[in-house]
């Protein structure tokens, strides 16, 4: 039978042969964690892993060392402080896009009875961390992928989120129509260039590219989004953006342009500019 530091030794040798991870002692251990049940896991000691258990193990490392992202693995992974299930046809949360709900959690940390949207919601993960944190009396989130949403609906629910989920295109104005005026509205859209597409991490071709690809330029998204939902606004409500590296300054552009004052970008921990704000003063005549 084969001991905890075994197999782990020779999960962590089939990892670190094919190259994709950079983290592996680490990825083994939660793949552990996950398939024993386990919340820490000790080598030296602990239970004996059985042969199922063993084979499990190794077919998901085995998966993992072909580039398969591991959080489809663990079919969850944390943003903010919390579970967010996932899986194919979901985008995975990322660390990045923590920025952005940074900078809404500090802009509206007073406010009361908040009326929040979040477009392109694809897991939920930054409506829900908002929800968290924030005072807010309606959710709405839009998403057109019928798989994401179904990771939607059940991080919703995982959570016990007040969130409501409207199926669909953020480009379609009917939909748009069924939306009450926002407070803020948040949007992590597809951003990657045409470029961007060919040059792809190996991880991220699992993803899907209807959450990933923006157009050549990859700022299809924001010219849409600015000038359908700015309308959607309360008057002085927010909208804001993540952004992909060096778009900062078009998508500020974008939306002076479109009349939104206080527009401004905020960079993210590795003090790339990640998140462009502003507030819309409404329809003034
Ligand atoms: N940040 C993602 C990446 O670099 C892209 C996600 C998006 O387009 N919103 O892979």
């Amino acid at each position: 039978m084969v001991t905890r530091k075994e197999l782990y030794d020779k999960c962590v040798r089939i990892l670190s042969e094919k190259g994709f991870s950079e983290n592996c002692g680490n990825e083994v251990s939660w793949v552990f964690q996950d398939v024993l049940g386990e919340k820490n896991i000790c080598l030296s000691s602990g239970g004996v892993i059985s042969r199922e258990q063993e084979e499990k193990i190794v077919s998901v490392i085995e998966r993992r060392s072909e580039g398969y992202p591991l959080q489809y693995l663990l079919g969850e992974w944390e943003f903010y402080g919390m579970r967010f299930k996932v899986g194919e046809g979901v985008l995975i949360p990322r660390q990045d896009t923590e920025t952005l709900v940074d900078v809404v959690v500090n802009k509206y940390k007073n406010s009361d009875s908040l009326t929040l949207v979040d477009l392109c919601s694809g897991s939920g993960c930054i409506a829900l961390a908002l929800e968290k944190q924030l005072d807010c009396e309606r959710i709405c989130c839009v998403e057109k992928s019928e798989k994401a949403v179904g990771y939607l609906r059940e991080n919703i629910a995982v959570h016990g989120s007040i969130a409501e989920v409207f199926v669909g295109d953020v480009l379609d104005d009917g939909l748009r129509e069924k939306i009450p005026q926002a407070d803020v509205i948040v949007c992590n859209p597809p951003y990657l260039t045409r470029e961007d597409m060919e040059h792809l991490q190996r991880e991220v071709t699992f993803e899907p590219e209807t959450a990933l690809y923006g157009g050549d330029d990859g700022l299809d998204f924001y010219r849409e989004i600015v000038r359908r939902w700015k309308g959607r606004l309360k008057a002085g409500g927010g909208l804001a953006f993540e952004i992909g590296m060096g778009q900062e300054d078009e998508v500020m552009r974008l939306m002076i342009q479109h009349g939104f004052l206080n527009v401004r970008c905020r960079k993210d921990l590795c003090g790339i500019n990640r998140c462009v704000i502003g507030e819309y003063p409404g329809n003034t005549m």
